[in-house]
């Protein structure tokens, strides 16, 4: 099919609802990706942070396909081998705390798991957010998710939902009160502009939440499994919540979400929520192998290097449009001092996807497994459209 056709015939049927670019992608390999015009990419976006592997990588390709061939769909009412070892898989990944974990299919969905388990084991009807904090779309996820142009046409969202300063721990104690459910943060805000907490202001919640009975939501769903540097993004903090949702990269690709949940929200009553996809035997068998994969080969560790270079590189273009470049291990963010949608759409005609957090920020999300040569690549596409 002709990339025009390709274009065409989606703009004519789909939603409407996404900014999109005029590409089509067929076809990925490791951290490139090709156009339907055979025009090759490196791709700092993944799926928006999701293909922690690159594309077509042969863990999830053979995960995958075995697992099609076996056993698909295996509704919870049942138990699945594939399942079982997730699970167990899980647990050894996590904070021994968190031993309770409800499999859905995305980010929103996680997270929207979370506030409700909050509710139900408080009784307490508030959940506190921070500003410029993203946790998701649907009602009660972007009930949380700050900014008014998501939130404007839905109104009323559910209420209960207050949000606190980011950062500013002095903040926290006032904001979380007997009638707090829970506080949802991000480590590193994501969608808000590659904005990383500070260690005071995560402990000043993790204490006021701990003083007050209020259950501690951390949402790694961007941040998790390696992105930042270490598998989980709260170990730069040395705070463990009592509730952590994780999505995108689980499974390297194949759509996942997870909200992991101890002793502190206790036993759930049964089908108070649930899920028809959540936890099918395919998502599982990938995201098993994936997470596998990502610890046995130190891929946070990697991450680590390569982000802290990659960073270096960027600040040493010594650049006039940037005004700040933020971020942890592969999650970079470099703050222009003009609307980054141009330098995206710049990039992209030099070989290299990038992605957006808010208006004047440039997002890198590359795959964990990108070469130094690929990023010393987009180094110097950076170079070239910020001169
Ligand atoms: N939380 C965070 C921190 C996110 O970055 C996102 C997605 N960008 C979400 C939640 C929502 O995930 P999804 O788009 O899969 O619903």
């Amino acid at each position: 099919m002709q990339p025009q056709d390709i274009i065409a015939r989606e703009d004519r049927y789909s939603s409407g609802l996404y900014h999109k670019r005029p590409i089509a992608l067929v076809r990925g390999k490791g951290a490139r990706v090709w156009d339907a015009d055979g025009r090759e990419y490196i791709d700092c976006t993944a799926g928006i942070g999701v293909a922690v592997l690159g594309h077509a990588h042969p863990v999830v390709v053979e995960a995958l396909a075995a697992q099609a061939g076996r056993l698909i769909t295996a509704h919870e009412l049942f138990y699945n081998d594939r399942r079982a070892a997730l699970l167990e898989r899980l647990h050894a990944v996590t904070p021994p705390s968190l031993d309770r974990f409800f499999l859905s299919n995305s980010g929103t969905e996680a997270n929207e798991a979370a506030i409700k388990f909050a509710r139900a084991a408080t009784g307490r009807p508030e959940i506190v957010s921070a500003m410029r904090g993203y946790h998701g779309k649907t009602l009660g996820a972007l009930s949380a998710t700050w900014g008014k142009n998501y939130r404007a046409p839905f109104e009323p969202l559910v209420p209960g939902f207050r949000t606190i300063p980011f950062n500013r721990s002095e903040a926290v104690a006032d904001a979380v009160t007997d009638a707090t459910a829970a506080v949802i943060v991000e480590v590193v805000q994501g969608e808000g502009g590659i904005r990383p907490a500070t260690t005071e202001y995560l402990r000043a919640i993790r204490d006021a939440c701990t003083e007050r009975g209020t259950l501690l939501i951390i949402d790694e769903v961007q941040t998790g499994f390696g992105r930042t540097g270490t598998l989980f993004a709260f170990e730069h903090h040395d705070v463990v919540p009592d509730i952590l949702t994780l999505a995108k990269s689980v499974a390297g690709g194949i759509p996942m979400g997870v909200t992991a949940f101890g002793d502190t929200v206790g036993q759930l009553a049964k089908l108070s929520h649930t899920t028809t996809f959540g936890g099918n035997p395919l998502a599982c068998a990938v995201a098993d192998r994936v997470i596998a994969h990502i610890v046995e080969t130190d891929l946070p560790a990697r991450v680590a290097t390569a982000g802290q270079r990659t960073m270096d590189a960027i600040r040493a273009l010594g650049s006039p449009h940037v005004r700040d470049i933020r971020g942890l291990g592969l999650m970079i963010g470099i703050e222009l001092k003009r609307p980054a949608a141009k330098t995206a759409r710049a990039l992209m005609d030099e070989g290299v996807l990038a992605l957006l957090a808010g208006s004047t920020v440039l997002r890198l999300l590359p795959p964990l497994v990108i070469e130094a040569d690929e990023l010393d690549t987009v180094v110097a596409a950076l170079g070239r459209v910020l001169a």
